[in-house]
């Protein structure tokens, strides 16, 4: 019994069975313009742009998805090589597939992802990004202009919006969390003011026909852009007012945000977590 336990144990506990959480999952693309596509699969959400100059794909979600990201880049774009790889920042399900999917192709990147996943000695050398910015980049590939905006510590301290303008679609990275609590990783240099502001920003440059790439959750536009804004500013309010009341943090976890803003609530950002982020907020 003891010998058939250990057996079982060792089976779960093995690399294979560790990975089979990706087992089931499909690496499916939507065409948002000619030649570009919206990825998913697990972890961040990826955007790739095919045609005679190669492809350029934005994210690389995990290591585990890479085999399945090529296969479908190469269905997509009938066979030609990755030339450039983007990362938003540096979080693992973004940047996790880097060196298996990049590593003879540019990889770009704010300096701040670069700094932090070089101080990670288990992120493989090959896949850290090899051209760095922190202002602005602007990309010549396949008949699109493609800019590359680095934003205010916002997500993070790194954080990187890549534009299609031609095409009316934004790759917003993990500074647009779908219909959920967004995660600000305040330990990264996230900042939920900048949060607030980005996403301000971006729905004062774009109008109702651009087609939003969110970090997480389905693809959606500038009035998804507004629902987030609009949580964003009436959860913060109500913290604030029971701030003004006078409740303590486990009192205002205890009270909670209330029957509205339940769907938000997710697996990673709960409502206690967003209501901790917003309460770090009031003390900044
Ligand atoms: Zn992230």
């Amino acid at each position: 019994m003891r010998l058939l336990l250990a057996i079982v144990l060792l089976i779960l506990l093995s690399p294979k069975a560790l990975a089979d959480r990706f087992a089931d999952v499909q690496v499916d693309a939507t065409e948002l313009a000619p030649g570009l596509y919206m990825l998913t699969g697990a972890g961040g959400n990826m955007a790739a742009l095919t045609g005679k100059d190669g492809i350029l794909l934005v994210d690389a979600q995990f290591a585990e998805m890479a085999g399945k990201i090529e296969a479908r880049l190469n269905e997509l774009a009938e066979g030609q090589a990755l030339q450039v790889l983007v990362n938003t920042h540096f979080h693992g399900d973004h940047v996790g597939g880097n060196a298996k999917l990049a590593a003879d192709s540019r990889i770009i990147a704010h300096d701040n992802v670069r700094k932090r996943l070089q101080a990670d000695s288990n992120f493989p050398a090959e896949g850290l990004p090899n051209l760095t910015f922190n202002d602005q980049l602007s990309l010549h590939m396949n008949g699109h202009h493609i800019v590359l905006t680095a934003m205010q510590p916002s997500h993070t301290d790194g954080d990187t919006i890549v534009w299609f303008h031609d095409a009316k679609v934004v790759h917003m990275g993990d500074l647009m969390f779908e219909g959920r609590f967004p995660f600000v990783d305040t330990n990264a240099g996230g900042n939920f003011q900048a949060y607030k502001a980005v996403t301000r920003l971006v729905i004062e440059r774009i109008d109702d026909d651009f087609q939003v790439i969110p970090g997480h959750g389905a693809l959606t536009n500038r009035a998804g852009l507004k629902r987030e804004l609009q949580m964003m500013e009436a959860t913060f309010a109500k913290v604030k007012q029971y701030q003004a009341e006078g409740l303590s943090l486990d009192a205002m976890l205890e009270r909670g945000l209330g029957e509205e803003w339940q769907a938000w609530h997710w697996s990673f950002i709960t409502e206690e977590r967003w209501i901790r982020t917003l309460y770090q907020a009031l003390q900044d």
